[in-house]
């Protein structure tokens, strides 16, 4: 990628810090012993496992044996879910609840579940993207065996009352599991004191590497294993630990930590400027909630255009964006996301997200604001919809 590029997708994907890769390093070719190893070689490793583990608790209030390691977000959601279901079904309690909005790791595993006979409650969001601790008490059920709601949204950046979400579950005796991948790094996590249960992280959303996450399992909760093998982890999860990214994992989240207060006024400061500029074209909306936001999310549906080519044409001009999920981007469908805040199809197919990090500067956004405009505009002037729209033949969704 050249130095010029403007990336601003950082919900998708972050560039690695110069820390993480610097704490990777050592554990390629020197310290590169298998922890599970007896010999001198195998215990250096051991003890840099164990010391991330325990610097990766401290982030969020967990204890060290509450940390699990996996290959990802996707992975830790998995386990989790599967791992309440197991306990559930032995108890006779088959259902769970979750949201219209989660990530696709949590709702395809639900679906799996679904098919094995359990009954899955999506709650709705409203148009703010935003899930209330009442919707949750009034959905639990004796036979509910799991909540699980994510942190914050990875599309339109809502953030869920999730301290008050646990505590609805904590009366209840419901385990609460929430996606965090969004979160971690980026706002305050305190398992404890938000009365977490469950819950996932992702390096390589904070500048850590790519294929590397936890599992946070309060103690005493009894995961089961999605991959059979080894006793790694407690026998929760085997396979030889990815001991490098582990350590760039604990490196960044630390960083990412120490420094959250000072990175969220800066990307707040830049995702308000863009929210305040891209408002002002016309037959514009934006996504998710304006106050309960991640501090580095815009996302924006235009009307009267397709995203894709969006995207494309703002490519051309150096700017990384995206439309929403990575992972229904090259689908047709419009995203669940943007359905579940009731934006029709029409104009769902028209968003941008535009996910920042620190290291994107006030030039970039500015650039950005004219980029977006030019090309929106650009698209209109071609659009049948649009020409449609404008001669009243049809009817403006959108103010
Ligand atoms: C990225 C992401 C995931 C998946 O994490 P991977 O480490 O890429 O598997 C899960 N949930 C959310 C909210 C995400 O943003």
């Amino acid at each position: 990628m050249n130095g010029k590029t403007i990336y601003l997708d950082n919900a998708a994907t972050t560039k690695m810090s110069k820390t993480a890769i610097d704490a990777m390093t050592p554990y390629f070719d020197k310290v590169y012993g298998n922890p599970s190893s007896l010999h001198s070689a195998g215990q250096e490793a051991a003890e840099a496992l164990a010391d991330s583990r325990e610097r990766i608790a401290r982030c969020i209030g967990a204890e060290p044996r509450e940390i699990t390691f996996t290959s990802g977000g996707s992975e830790a959601d998995n386990q989790a879910i599967v791992s309440a279901a197991r306990i559930g079904e032995k108890k006779g309690k088959k259902h769970i609840i979750s949201t219209a909005i989660e990530h696709h790791a949590v709702l395809h595993t639900l679906n799996k579940l679904e098919k094995e006979g359990f009954e899955i409650t999506l709650l709705p969001v409203g148009e703010r993207g935003i899930v209330t601790p009442e919707q949750v008490k009034n959905a639990i059920r004796e036979d509910t065996c799991l909540v699980t709601v994510m942190f914050a949204n990875n599309e339109i950046g809502t953030i869920q009352p999730i301290a008050a979400i646990g505590a609805v579950c904590r009366e209840a005796g419901v385990p609460f599991h929430t996606d965090a991948v969004q979160a971690a790094g980026h706002l305050r996590i305190n398992v404890a004191e938000q009365n977490i249960d469950l819950l996932s992280i992702s390096a390589h959303k904070f500048h850590g590497p790519k294929g590397i996450g936890v599992l946070y399992a309060r103690k005493g909760f009894r995961l089961t294993n999605i991959i059979e093998g080894g006793a790694q982890e407690r026998g929760k999860r085997a396979g030889t630990e990815n001991v490098p990214a582990i350590a760039g994992m604990a490196a960044a989240l630390e960083e990412a930590c120490s420094r959250m207060d000072e990175n969220a006024k800066k990307l707040s400061a830049m995702r308000d400027r863009l929210i305040a500029e891209l408002s002002k074209i016309p037959h514009s909306v934006l996504n998710g909630d304006a106050e309960n936001r991640l501090p580095g999310n815009v996302n924006f549906c235009f009307e009267g255009i397709e995203g894709e080519s969006l995207l494309l044409l703002l490519d051309d001009k150096r700017v990384c964006a995206s439309s929403g999920s990575a992972c229904t981007s090259g689908s047709l469908d419009p995203s669940h996301v943007l359905l579940a805040i009731g934006r029709p199809h029409e104009i769902a197919h028209g968003s941008l997200r535009l996910s920042l990090s620190e290291e994107n500067t006030d030039e970039e956004i500015e650039y950005t604001i004219g980029a977006v405009r030019d090309v929106v505009g650009y698209l209109r002037n071609m659009s049948p919809v649009w020409r449609d729209l404008v001669a009243g033949k049809k009817e403006f969704i959108t103010k």
